[in-house]
């Protein structure tokens, strides 16, 4: 980390510069969690789940990547769309001395509302005036023709596939469950990869150490399982570094397998 306040943190990384972005947090209850067979866990909750009031408190994290200049943006948080806890990107960003204007892209993971509606600024503006592209996976640019709040976007929606190049070192990978079209992105710079892998995992105190759980607004429980496992063996690797919407701020770390559990370690 080369520098950070309250709601941002910035990382060189190779030739790039990555900021992971405070959105702010939403609190769910435990019983969002599930196991085999979409189960909540009832009492019997893990103990090692860490609640905050009685709440799975999940943060809510964007990326930026600067490369040559270029700024990209990775999910848009929730804007004023959610719970009053999350929309402070606008301030994170003014923190790491950043000017909405200088935002020319926006990749999104996928279209839930903590991570598409902060498009819009509260005084109902685009909360970046010159955004040009907006990367959209493209089972679910739908969305921007079905929402009254997001459909001035549709024009700049460039629909992603499996393997889009966003830039010659972002890739978009397949990491579908989630939600129908939900997408990770591989950033390179030579051996070293970042992950920004959007909502791989929801609960970081015990999605890690037992990836078979899901989460109940996962679109396809099974194929969310299994991308999770997928995405678990490819971020334990040297060199590779992971970038989650939803694993504590700031966010960013790597990945250690022990057996079938795995571990995060923040960067
Ligand atoms: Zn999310």
């Amino acid at each position: 980390m080369i520098r950070s306040g309250t709601d941002f943190a910035r990382y060189d990384f190779g030739g790039l510069a990555v900021l992971a972005l405070r959105d702010g947090h939403v609190d769910m209850p435990p019983g969002r969690l599930r196991q085999e067979g979409n189960q909540p866990f009832g009492t019997q909750l893990p103990r090692q789940v860490r609640l905050v009031d009685g709440k799975l408190r999940l943060s809510v994290n964007t990326f930026l990547v600067i490369e040559q200049g270029r700024h990209i943006l990775f999910d848009t948080g929730a804007g004023d769309a959610w719970e009053p806890s999350m929309g402070r990107l606008p301030r994170a960003l003014a923190e790491a001395g950043i000017a909405r204007e200088d935002i020319a892209a926006v990749a999104c993971t996928h279209t839930h509302i903590d991570h598409v509606n902060g498009l819009v600024a509260p005084d109902g503006t685009d909360s970046f005036p010159n955004l040009e592209q907006l990367f959209v996976p493209q089972a679910e640019v739908a969305l921007f023709d079905r929402s009254e709040r997001l459909a001035r976007f549709r024009q700049r929606c460039v629909p992603i596939g499996d393997g889009f190049a966003v830039s010659d070192r972002i890739v978009a990978i397949p990491a579908h469950g989630h939600s129908a079209g939900h997408t990770a992105f591989a950033v390179s710079d030579g051996a070293e990869q970042l992950l920004i892998w959007g909502d791989i995992v929801h609960v970081p105190s015990i999605q890690f150490a037992c990836p078979e759980f899901t989460w109940e607004f996962d679109h396809d429980q099974a194929q969310a399982r299994s991308t999770r496992a997928r995405m678990l063996d490819r971020a334990a690797r040297p060199d590779v570094f992971v970038a989650g919407a939803h694993l504590d701020f700031p966010g960013i770390g790597s990945v250690a397998r022990g057996g079938d559990a795995y571990r995060f370690a923040p960067v």
